[in-house]
């Protein structure tokens, strides 16, 4: 897609810190982190917004959402539990749609979040 910044960051026309590549999907850094990590995951296919996809989109949708405890336990806010059970770190995985979704950048993507930040202990 033309003029889009993460297909240009996809083809690698545009440097980012890439910290995951397969066939399918790419990971790399946040330009301007909102917490110690903070990664987004692209479909290196283009599309505008989560709403441009459909059932038949599901099994890719699909593995850029378990990239996101594997991503997560390799930058050190995986999930983790003690032996009874209690978990602590942690990340949360953000896919912002429209303007209303607050989505500033029109290639589908997943947020990975983690570490410790102001809303922990909020919902
Ligand atoms: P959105 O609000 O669309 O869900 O999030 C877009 C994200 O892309 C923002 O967190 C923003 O910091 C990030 N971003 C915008 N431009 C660039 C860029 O050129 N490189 C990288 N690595 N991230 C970017
Ligand atoms: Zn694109």
């Amino acid at each position: 897609m033309d003029n889009c910044l993460f297909c240009k960051i996809a083809e690698k026309k545009i440097p980012a810190t890439i910290v995951y590549e397969d066939d399918e999907l790419l990971a790399f850094k946040d330009i301007n982190p909102a917490a110690p990590v903070h990664l987004l995951v692209i479909p290196k296919q283009h599309f505008a917004t989560l709403s441009a996809c459909t059932a038949e989109h599901a099994p890719l949708l699909g593995r850029m959402l378990a990239l996101a405890p594997k991503l997560a336990a390799e930058f050190g806010c995986g999930v983790q539990h003690a032996a009874d059970g209690t978990p602590s770190a942690g990340y949360k995985t953000l896919i912002n749609s429209g303007p209303d979704g607050g989505q500033e950048v029109y290639h589908l993507h997943m947020h990975i979040i983690g570490g410790p930040h102001p809303w922990r202990g909020q919902r």
